[in-house]
């Protein structure tokens, strides 16, 4: 009886040591599974969320890239404007063109995205490469105008130093070439304009330059002023009977530089007046633009 008893415990020990066993490897595995359940609900929702968003972000930009693109376009129009009058400048003033294909440089060529690419990528893509290409014209077109504007001032500096004025008021007694000499009464080669006026009338630099000669000159012209306008120019004033410049002195057109008189070989009082060009006597009345 003890010993069957003892077994039958025994056995009774055994059998409940197994139920908790199994009850603990089940408990076990629902709690790994419930983990792994909750765990993989939870990602998917967040990557749910976070595709919604990246969604939204997506037509966000797509749409600001259409913006963009939409400002390219007037800035590309407002560019066109630009060289519009870069090219009326030029006609205007006879500054050398620029070519067609000088101008084609700046927008490069077309780019070739990968094809398995969305419409966003490819439409940023895009944009970027207009903007890059906005960017070489804008760079080419600023190069232009500065060639212009270097054109402009070199000839605004030529127009400065070109005698183009009368230099004093008055009657023409005599033109330039081929005259009768009104001493000899030959037939003699003149070397400028006489302007004749009373004593004493204000005679003006008819451009910008230097004064090279202010004084008595022995040559007949009396006394006499040579301004140096650079450019190949020189203007001449004789007869003069006040000198009010000095050699070297820098003077603009206008600036009053003597007074007329009868110095030297002369009949009366007017202005002698002579324009060379590269040491060549040209008929000052050739240039003269203003007659005030
Ligand atoms: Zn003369």
């Amino acid at each position: 009886m003890l010993i069957t008893d003892s077994r039958d415990k025994l056995r009774q020990f055994q059998l409940s040591y197994r139920l908790i066993f199994a009850g603990a490897v089940v408990a076990a595995f629902l709690f790994i599974a419930n983990i792994l359940l909750t765990t993989s609900f939870v990602r998917s929702q967040v990557s749910t969320l976070e595709m919604n968003k990246l969604r939204s972000e997506n037509a966000f930009l797509a749409n600001k890239f259409e913006e963009l693109k939409g400002r390219v376009s007037k800035i590309s129009d407002i560019y066109g404007e630009l060289v519009e009058k870069e090219i009326v400048i030029r006609n205007i003033f006879n500054l050398p063109e620029i070519s067609l294909d000088e101008r084609q440089l700046g927008i490069g060529g077309p780019e070739n995205p990968p094809s398995d690419i969305s419409n966003t990528v490819l439409l940023a893509s895009s944009t970027e490469s207009r903007v890059e290409g906005m960017l070489r014209l804008a760079r080419f077109e600023k190069e232009k105008y500065e060639e212009v504007y270097n054109a402009l001032s070199d000839k605004k500096s030529l127009l400065d130093h070109t005698p183009s004025i009368l230099p004093t008021r008055g009657y023409f007694s005599r033109g330039f070439g081929m005259k009768v000499d009104p001493f000899t009464g030959n037939q003699q080669f003149h070397s400028g304009v006489d302007i004749a006026n009373r004593t004493g009338t204000p005679v003006y630099a008819s451009a910008d330059g230097a004064v090279q000669f202010a004084g008595f000159s022995a040559g007949g012209l009396g006394n006499l002023i040579e301004i140096d306008h650079g450019y190949g120019y020189i203007s001449r004033y004789g007869h003069l009977s006040k000198i009010k410049v000095v050699s070297g002195q820098n003077v603009t057109r206008g600036t009053l530089i003597g007074y007329i008189g009868s110095t030297g070989y002369s009949t009366g009082p007017h202005l002698h007046y002579e324009v060379m060009k590269n040491d060549r006597q040209v008929n000052p009345m050739d240039f003269i633009v203003d007659f005030r």
